[in-house]
């Protein structure tokens, strides 16, 4: 329900004086439909405005001369430029107009007449030119020529000027609210009242006063995250008051961890305690389990689905493709076995009998664990009483299938998504808000550490030849082609290509994998490929999500600057498995200045330097900075109009705490404070964008 108070800022922008039907449309496209869109347009720049005179006045400055009008010279022919020449006592100013009637400009500026004149300001000799002067007036209509001027993002059919209007008119219409902020820190802050930030910001005198750090706009940003991180919260809270089946670690569970062939890291006994805490709690779960390639994350996986046996529930496992659940099932099976839990794989691949026979097992909860591809979603497949769904990689699905795993249970079913793509701190509070957080911030022992190059790719016959010692001594290998969607094509005929020149090389059969490959051709070759009757493997991103090949020890990544640093620290996570010592070669491509840009090679040094995705992921997040280069909008990172999750990561801190506070003191939001935040909400309206998870 929108507050009353808000109903002016609610309206159409046709209520706007001025607003027609053909303004409308414009608007909507720049700002929004609403009142309040224009409220929240702020200005990108601004126009200072400053006094001076013919001698004193800088090119490119805006400047402000009172003048005398000394001589209008008409076009000397059709479509010349009409001059008006004026002095102010230090010299000639020469106002040029491409356009226009003679006669208006006389009127504007009559021979003999004192006028305020501006405009940028161009030099020659000493003498200043202004081509188009923003005002020429008497100089007792100075107030109108603003010292300051904002500018505004615009777009053909509507000036910077006419939206300048209409946003004046709009935060003319902000009313004052109630402070949803905590008064000790706005105080602390020295942060204006929401009226006045509104004001302030689209009267800039500076520019500093565009930054994103000046008190007003930060005060705005902060409203913005905390409307947000309320909305969070909020359906967090919700979520956690869905019923859903207790389970609890039982016989099962025991001989599971028994028949474990390694002894947990600290990192996966702290992860699979907090999930019990959700599990046994009555409460939905929805954990997200964020941890490295390799970090151990299907042994968590199996002893919470050896919880869900214990209790009496089924479970599911889903992969987002069929070697993965594959690979699940191969190594889950025989451990959930031995703890004497049963478990199927249901893939896309089962014929059509298979397939009936397999959801009839499901169906009749004769099976207590169900490992599989999207099939296990298909309307097909009903669970007798599934509790709990994992969800491996869990970005490679969309949130309609997730929800449709969800929707077998009866109940709430608590969902454990994991993920190998660490996300910087930032996104998974703006981005995953509402999922409680796991992390494996810890390599099983045993790993050997993978040594990373930068190499350019000038020398990548030298790094040739290096490939064919190791695999003649018996090495294994991946070759990484980058595949971009844009040149996808030359892309593919550039992997090919690579792979027939390595099998001349090496003068061995080279597999080659990539995703326009049919799934079960594709699959043959990584399968020879883990059992090394390939000795090189050349691939697009598909190893990415991948097999498990502990003999594979040298990876080579070609165009290594077109890849995003997780993904890269990804691939090489590919090596490092198995007791060789491992190394990883980033080739990268020379610019046209013949080398790397400075972000681009800070990049590759970090990942150089570091084999801690978290790490990695935070510096790329950073490097990245402005700009959308992380897909972020696609991947449903909220539009923030004020707020820049960068830039101000400390407040996007500040207020998660603050929401979850006030959540916990007020959950209904009674208190004045939390009407306060009501309006707040309302304001910016996240309830009505779609969360990542619902
Ligand atoms: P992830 O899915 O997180 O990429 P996996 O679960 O596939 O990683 O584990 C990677 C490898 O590490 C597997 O071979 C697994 O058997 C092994 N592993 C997992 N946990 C441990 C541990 N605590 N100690 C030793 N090895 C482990
Ligand atoms: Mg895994």
């Amino acid at each position: 329900m929108l507050p009353e108070i808000l109903f002016p800022l609610y309206a159409d922008v046709t209520t706007l004086k001025g607003v027609g039907p053909r303004m409308a449309p414009l608007i909507q496209k720049l700002a929004g439909p609403k009142v309040r869109d224009l409220v929240f347009y702020p200005p990108s720049g601004v126009v200072l405005r400053r006094r001076t005179t013919a001698a004193e006045a800088v090119e490119g400055e805006i400047g402000i001369f009172e003048v005398t009008i000394d001589r209008l010279i008409p076009p000397h022919r059709m479509g010349a430029p009409i001059k008006v020449r004026a002095y102010d006592g230090t010299g000639f100013i020469h106002l040029i107009w491409f356009a226009g009637s003679p006669r208006h400009i006389e009127g504007l500026a009559p021979i003999g007449s004192t006028r305020l004149v501006t405009g940028k300001v161009e030099k020659f000799n000493n003498e200043v030119q202004i081509s188009h002067p923003d005002h020429v007036l008497p100089p007792e209509k100075a107030d109108e020529i603003p010292l300051a001027e904002p500018t505004y993002p615009a777009t053909q059919g509507l000036s910077s000027r006419q939206i300048r209007k209409l946003c004046m008119a709009s935060v003319a219409l902000a009313p004052a609210l109630a402070e949803w902020q905590d008064a000790a820190w706005i105080k602390q802050r020295h942060w204006p009242d929401w009226q006045k930030a509104l004001n302030t910001v689209h009267t800039p005198q500076n520019e500093a006063d565009l930054s994103p750090d000046a008190p007003a706009r930060a005060r705005l940003a902060y409203d913005e995250l905390l409307a947000h991180q309320m909305a969070l919260a909020r359906r967090k809270l919700n979520r956690q008051s869905t019923p859903a089946p207790v389970l609890q670690d039982g016989e099962a569970s025991r001989r599971l961890l028994a028949a474990l062939p390694f002894k947990l890291t600290n990192a996966q006994a702290r992860a699979i305690e907090e999930i019990r805490h959700d599990l046994k709690s009555g409460e939905q779960m929805a954990r997200l389990l964020q941890g490295d390639v390799g970090s151990g994350k299907t042994a968590v996986a199996a002893v919470v689905l050896a919880d869900a046996a214990s209790s009496g529930f089924q479970s599911a496992l889903m992969a987002p493709t069929e070697i993965l659940a594959r690979q699940h099932y191969e190594k889950l099976g025989p451990m959930l076995e031995e703890a004497g839990i049963s478990s199927i794989l249901l893939t896309g691949r089962d014929t059509p009998a298979v397939k009936r026979k397999k959801a009839a097992a499901i169906a009749a909860g004769e099976v207590q664990v169900a490992i599989g591809t999207h099939a296990l979603f298909q309307d097909a497949v009903s669970f007798h009483n599934l509790a709990l769904a994992v969800i491996d990689e869990q970005h490679r699905f969309g949130v309609r299938q997730r929800q449709q795993l969800q929707d077998k249970g009866r109940d709430g079913v608590h969902l454990l998504s994991m993920s190998a793509t660490p996300i910087p701190r930032t996104l998974e509070l703006t981005q995953y808000g509402e999922l409680d957080v796991s992390r494996l911030n810890e390599k099983p022992p045993g790993r050997t550490p993978v040594t990373t190059a930068v190499v350019p790719l000038a020398r990548i016959g030298e790094v040739a030849k290096r490939l064919k010692a190791a695999v003649e001594a018996g090495a294994q290998a991946y070759w990484i082609c980058p595949l971009v969607a844009e040149s996808e094509a030359i892309d593919l005929a550039a992997a090919e290509d690579r792979a027939e020149a390595l099998r001349r090389l090496l003068g061995t059969e080279v597999g080659l994998a990539h995703g326009q490959m049919p799934g079960a051709a594709r699959e043959e070759v990584m399968n020879r490929f883990a059992a090394n009757e390939l000795p090189v493997l050349v691939a697009t991103t598909v190893v990415e999500v991948g097999v498990d090949v502990p003999n594979a020890s040298i990876m080579v990544i070609e165009h290594a600057d077109r890849f995003g640093l997780a993904q890269l620290h990804q691939l090489r996570g590919r090596v490092g498995r198995g007791a060789k010592a491992s190394s990883c070669i980033l080739l990268y491509g020379a610019g046209e200045d013949g080398g790397l840009g400075e972000t681009a090679t800070k990049r590759l040094e970090i990942l150089r330097n570091s084999e801690d995705g978290f790490l990695i992921a935070e510096e790329d997040f950073r490097l990245r900075g402005g700009g959308d280069p992380l897909g972020l909008k696609q991947s449903g990172f909220p539009a923030y109009r004020f707020a820049d999750p960068i830039r101000h990561r400390h407040l996007l801190l500040a207020a998660a705490d603050d929401a979850r506070l006030i959540l916990n003191r007020d959950p209904k939001l009674e208190s004045p404070r939390g009407q306060a935040i009501q309006v707040l909400e309302s304001l910016f309206d996240w309830r009505t964008e779609r969360s990542s998870i619902d």
